[in-house]
C-alpha cells in the first residue's frame, strides 16, 4: 500500500513513514493511493471476528510491510486490554436510537481506540529502529489525555501536549496534567484550539525545527487514527446484524472520527447516510447543507471537544470531491486561508451523497442530555447529545449514535442538564487531589519552540 499527500499526488510514501510524520511536508494530508472494496467473500469472514481480530484484518488492509499479520495481531490484543470492555466498544439501545459506547478505554473518550494502538506502534517501531521521537499535539481536550496515556513512561519518545488554556473541563485537563511520567510535557497556549492546532502545523512545516528533533503527529489527521477508527463501523454494522443500510450520527469536531466513516464505506460497508453533527461552530453544517465554508470566530461551547472551526481532515474529502486532484487541493487550501471559498453545487452535491449535516446550540444539548435521562435513565455526555439531538432534529430513522465520552468526563454540563452530579468512574478519581503540572505560554511560536527544544529526548 502506497501514499500520497493531498497536496502532491506524485508522491509514493509507505506506511511506516506516513505513520511517524502524520503530515506531508507539502502540508498536505497522506491518503492511499487506492481503497480496495472488499470482496463479498472477505466482507462475510469479517462478520463474527471479535473486535481484536477485525481491528487486526482491517488495518492490515492499510499497514504494507510495517509489519507482520502475527505481530500486528499481538499490537491489537495489547492496546486492547487496556479497555473495560472486552469487545472495546458496546452498543446500546437508547429510545429508538442506538447508541456505539466508544469511551471504555483509560481516558474516557473514543480517542482511546485509536491511540492506544498508536502507542504500540511507535513502541513496535522504535524497538527496530535506534531514533527517538518527540510528539507533538493539540488538543481541544481528549487526545491530549488519550496520547499521553499512550505513550506514558515508553522509551525514547517524549511528547508534549498544548491545550487551550481554561478552556477544557477541568477532568480533562487533570487527566493530563496529574500523569506523573517524566516523558510528558503539558502545555497551556493562552488562545483557542485552533491557535494550538496552527502553531502545530507551523512547527510541522517548519522542516529545520521539525528534522532537528525527529518530531512526530499524533492528531486525528494521522492516517493510523482514522484506519482504527474504522473497525468500530464494521464492528456496529455485524453486531446488530443489520440487513439493510444504516446510518452514522458523528458529533464532529475535526471530521476525523466521521471521516473513518466514510473510509468504512468506501470499503463497502453499506451506510447510508453519515450525519455530520456540530455545535455552534458549525462551519461543517454550514459547509456540508449550503456550500459555505467560511471560518467564523470559535465559540466556547460545555462540549469543548468539538469547539473547531478549521476541520483537517476536510481536506481529506475535498481532494475526493474535486477528483484526486492534488493542484485544485492546494489552490482550494490557499482560498480557504483568506476565506475566499465556496464549494460549486456538483461538488456540494457529490458530499451530499454521503453526508448530512445538523447543528445544535447549547440549549438544545441540554435538552437532549435532558430528556433522554428522563425517559431512559441514561446520562449521555455532551458531544454525544449533539449526535443524538442531531437525528432527532433531521427526524433520521435507522441511526447509530457515536457516544464519544463518558459523562463524568463533564460535570458541570451534566448538572447544568439535569442537576445530578455524574461522579468519576472509581479508578480515576484519585487525579482530582494529585498534584497539577503544567506550564502556560503565550500564543508564540518562538518561545513554544526552544522550551521544547530543549525538553526534547
Ligand atoms: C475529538 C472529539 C470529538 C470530535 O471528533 P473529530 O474526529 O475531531 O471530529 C467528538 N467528541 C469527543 C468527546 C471528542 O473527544
Amino acid at each position: 500500500m502506497e501514499y500520497l499527500s493531498t497536496r502532491n499526488d506524485k508522491i509514493s510514501e509507505k506506511f511506516e513513514h506516513i505513520f511517524i510524520k502524520g503530515l506531508s511536508d507539502d502540508g498536505g494530508l497522506f491518503l492511499p493511493k487506492q481503497i480496495k472494496k472488499l470482496s463479498d467473500k472477505e466482507f462475510l469472514n469479517l462478520r463474527n471476528l471479535s473486535y481484536v481480530d477485525l481491528a487486526t484484518e482491517i488495518i492490515s488492509r492499510f499497514t504494507g510491510d510495517f509489519c507482520t499479520n502475527e505481530k500486528l495481531h499481538q499490537i491489537v490484543k495489547k492496546s486492547y486490554s487496556t479497555f473495560n470492555e472486552h469487545n472495546v466498544v458496546k452498543v446500546k439501545k437508547v429510545e429508538d436510537l442506538h447508541v456505539l459506547e466508544l469511551f471504555h478505554g483509560p481516558t474516557l473518550a473514543f480517542k482511546d481506540v485509536a491511540m492506544q494502538l498508536i502507542g504500540n506502534f511507535y513502541e513496535y517501531y522504535l524497538s527496530k529502529n535506534t531514533k527517538k521521537i518527540n510528539i507533538i499535539v493539540a488538543t481541544s481536550g481528549d487526545t491530549g489525555a488519550a496520547a499521553i496515556d499512550a505513550v506514558k513512561g515508553k522509551k525514547n519518545i517524549n511528547i508534549f501536549v498544548l491545550h487551550p488554556n481554561n478552556r477544557i473541563s477541568p477532568v480533562q485537563r487533570m487527566l493530563m496534567t496529574t500523569n506523573p511520567s517524566k516523558n510528558v510535557f503539558n502545555i497551556a497556549v493562552e488562545g483557542n484550539f485552533d491557535d494550538c492546532q496552527k502553531l502545530v502545523k507551523e512547527m510541522f512545516s517548519d522542516i529545520e525545527f521539525s528534522k532537528s528533533i525527529n518530531m512526530s503527529g499524533v492528531n486525528s489527521i494521522n492516517w493510523a487514527r482514522i484506519v482504527a477508527q474504522t473497525v468500530y463501523y464494521f464492528f456496529c454494522y455485524f453486531k446488530l446484524d443489520a440487513q439493510e443500510k444504516i446510518s452514522f450520527s458523528v458529533p464532529t469536531g475535526n471530521f476525523g472520527d466521521v471521516y473513518a466513516g466514510y473510509l468504512a464505506k468506501k470499503m463497502g460497508l453499506p451506510i447510508d447516510k453519515l450525519l455530520v453533527a456540530t455545535n455552534e461552530n458549525d462551519i461543517l453544517h454550514r459547509a456540508i447543507s449550503k456550500g459555505d465554508y467560511k471560518a467564523n470566530k470559535v465559540q466556547e461551547t460545555i462540549s469543548p471537544s468539538m469547539d473547531i472551526q478549521v476541520a483537517s481532515n476536510f481536506e481529506r474529502l475535498l481532494f475526493d470531491i474535486y477528483n484526486e486532484d492534488s493542484n485544485k487541493v492546494v489552490e482550494i487550501m490557499n482560498n480557504i486561508k483568506s476565506n475566499k471559498f465556496n464549494l460549486d453545487q456538483s461538488s456540494l452535491k457529490k458530499i451530499q451523497n454521503d453526508f448530512i449535516s445538523e447543528s445544535l446550540n447549547e440549549k438544545e444539548i441540554l435538552d437532549t442530555i435532558k430528556s433522554i435521562y428522563k425517559n431512559s435513565g441514561i446520562i449521555i455526555d455532551p458531544h454525544t447529545a449533539i449526535g443524538a439531538g442531531a437525528v432527532k432534529k433531521h427526524n433520521g430513522k435507522n441511526y447509530v449514535v457515536l457516544a464519544t465520552a463518558h459523562p463524568s468526563k463533564f460535570p458541570d454540563a451534566i448538572f447544568k442538564a439535569i442537576g445530578k452530579k455524574e461522579e468519576l468512574p472509581s479508578h480515576l478519581k484519585s487525579i482530582l487531589n494529585q498534584k497539577e503540572q503544567y506550564v502556560v505560554f503565550k500564543n508564540n511560536i518562538q518561545s513554544l519552540k526552544s522550551y521544547i527544544k530543549k525538553n526534547s529526548v
